[in-house]
């Protein structure tokens, strides 16, 4: 592991790697007690010439400060600490299998030390990052889930803190995921306000493609970042790359809001093609069903296969890229 401990009169000391521990912590510390946490996911991979690359940290270190700031945590100097992560990851370089799916998940971890049981800002911090070795996410291609609509709870809300990694975000939606397994469906499709906006799946951004039936032309939509969703490395990346390689005579690239009653509607007019969630973990997670007031929704895969053809695309460019396949700027070895 690796960790740097920081106080508000010396900043940041130095870095430490050293064997897997446990921490020892006063059981007053502000991150027990009001949530004083943050952290990051990403993954480091070996290419076929023994290269070990990340994805896009700059991207997961911003976020990782701006979440700090958010719950005034100290945030630090982006490339700084990405050198610092790059020397870890050189460190644990065997935990890396040569393996296409195959990566070292990387968590760093932000928390609030001091012994305090008053609410105030911190004046000690502790970051720390663990890692661990992980396989593919579809071992056996892909596997596509259900989805329960959900709008008895929310998990984020506007002038709330939805866009930050914040730990405190995720316990509150645990529950509700397991309502929505009892009913036979993996994850929560989070719906908010009135209108049934739809805004992230899970722990993932969602994107849907319609197929206008009168001109034939696609869209692929994912919601707008409003401060209200999370802002994903892989949907940026996603959107990015949608944007340079479908033909525009044929596609449109949106970040709009759509609603659960327009995804009910376009379905039952055969214009809702495909729809998939996007993260770290899995890249990409195709979705065949979303259960909404007692009906389900059915998402069309392709004849024999558990996806559609543009989540297939995309899992491919995001994996060449992490892989070192194909050359680009976002996959930087270490
Ligand atoms: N939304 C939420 C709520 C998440 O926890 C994650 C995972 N970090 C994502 C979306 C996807 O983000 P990323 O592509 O950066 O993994």
């Amino acid at each position: 592991m690796l960790t740097i401990e920081w106080d508000e009169k010396s900043g940041w000391k130095t870095p430490e790697i050293k064997p897997y521990q446990t921490l020892n912590l006063d059981p007053a510390s502000v991150v027990f007690h009001y949530g004083f946490e943050c952290f990051e996911g990403l993954k480091a991979y070996r290419d076929d010439k023994d290269n070990i690359r990340i994805f896009r940290p700059d991207r997961n270190m911003v976020r990782m400060n701006s979440s700090a700031e958010r719950i005034c945590l100290p945030s630090f100097d982006v490339d700084t600490m990405i050198k610092i992560i790059s020397e870890f990851v050189k460190v644990e370089k065997d935990l890396i299998p040569q393996k296409k799916g195959f990566s070292l998940y990387l968590r760093p971890t932000l928390i609030g030390t001091d012994a305090a049981l008053g609410v105030s800002t911190p004046g000690k911090a502790l970051f720390y990052l663990i890692a661990s070795p992980v396989g593919p996410y579809y071992p056996t291609g892909f596997k596509a889930v259900r989805l329960e609509a959900t709008d008895y709870a929310v998990r984020a809300w506007p002038g709330g803190v939805g866009n930050k990694k914040l730990g405190a975000n995720y316990a509150p939606c645990i529950k509700p995921q397991r309502e929505a397994a009892s009913r036979g469906y993996q994850q929560n499709l989070w719906l908010f306000g009135e209108e049934g906006k739809i805004t992230e799946v899970g722990t993932m951004n969602v994107f849907f493609v319609f197929q206008d039936k009168a001109t034939g032309k696609k869209e692929l939509v994912t919601a707008p970042l409003d401060g209200t969703i999370l802002e994903g490395v892989t949907r940026d990346s996603i959107l990015e790359l949608a944007r340079e390689k479908l033909d525009p005579k044929e596609w449109t690239v949106s970040e709009r809001y759509c609603t659960i009653y327009e995804v009910e509607e376009r379905a039952a007019k055969g214009e809702l093609v495909e729809a998939f969630g996007s993260g770290t973990a899995a890249v990409v997670s195709p979705i065949k069903e979303i259960g909404w007031r007692g009906k389900d929704i059915n998402v069309p895969l392709q004849e024999g296969k558990q996806s559609g053809p543009l989540t297939e695309s995309v899992a491919q460019w995001i994996g060449d890229i992490q892989y070192g396949i194909v050359d680009h700027p976002w996959s930087k070895v270490v």
